[in-house]
């Protein structure tokens, strides 16, 4: 006789990022989280959008795993971030691609050591990063700088590279805080058009971001945080004003 397996419904289809009651405190101050919801599915674009000191970077530190819970549950592409055992923590982040706003580059490297030092860590072969290195540079649009200093490269250049250096590993989600925050709007503009291509690519990518008048125009699904609350989550949404 079969027996038909109970299966808990996921709560959205494909889900790839799962937070439940999440709260986050540090060991100062107020809950930088409070009682969040939020779940992700494969293949989505997301902005987060807020206030500075409304939480978004814990968020961003929470799904790497760079800090843990206080208390709910996060799950992140299967992995319960809770329970996660420290050795698997560098198996996990593999699948994750981040940018920050200071693009952190190694500066006393080329623009193709840098992005070649994302493979170097995983032990890929030096043929295979001959072959991914290029290829990863050209999408973004640095074919021919790739001998450049970082200080030779202006600051969306600089991006493209930290950019570069995050999808050489083929993450399955790219997470970027503010990654325009020190660009201008030409260079901003192109940063995010990037990151659409990639997210149409197939990659999950969720961007930080200041920006109102790029999250305005991308209607793309925006969670608003304010003061570690989920005061809106949107499909199509646009930048909340405060005030
Ligand atoms: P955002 O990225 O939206 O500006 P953060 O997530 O950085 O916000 O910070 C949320 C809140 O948590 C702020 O009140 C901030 O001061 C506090 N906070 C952030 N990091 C720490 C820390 N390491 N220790 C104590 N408080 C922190
Ligand atoms: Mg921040």
């Amino acid at each position: 006789m079969a027996v038909k397996k109970k299966r808990k419904a996921p709560a959205v289809e494909n889900e790839i990022i799962n937070l439940t009651n999440v709260s986050k405190a540090y060991s100062t101050g107020a809950p930088a989280l409070k009682d969040v919801n939020l779940h992700i599915s494969r293949g989505e674009f997301v902005f987060i959008v807020g206030d500075s000191g409304s939480g978004k970077s814990t968020l961003i530190k929470l799904l790497l795993r760079e800090l843990t819970i206080t208390s709910g549950y996060i799950n992140v592409m299967g992995y319960d971030l809770s329970k996660i055992k420290h050795r698997k923590i560098p198996k996990f982040r593999r699948n994750l691609g981040i940018v920050f706003q200071d693009f952190r580059l190694l500066k006393d490297r080329n623009v193709y050591e840098n992005v070649a030092f994302a493979q170097r860590i995983i032990q890929k072969s030096n043929k295979e990063i001959k072959k991914n290195v290029p290829s990863i540079l050209a999408i973004v649009g640095l074919a021919g700088k790739y001998k450049a200093k970082p200080r030779q490269l202006s600051g969306g250049e600089q991006q493209r590279v930290a950019l570069a250096r995050a999808l050489v590993n083929q993450p399955t989600i790219l997470l970027a805080d503010e990654p325009t925050g020190n660009l201008d709007p030409k260079n901003s503009w192109e940063i995010m058009k990037l990151l659409e291509q990639i997210n149409e690519n197939g990659t999950t990518v969720i961007v930080v971001t200041h920006n109102r008048e790029i999250v305005n125009a991308m209607q793309k699904r925006v969670v608003t945080l304010r003061r570690g609350v989920i005061i809106s989550d949107e499909e199509k949404g646009g930048y909340i004003d405060e005030d």
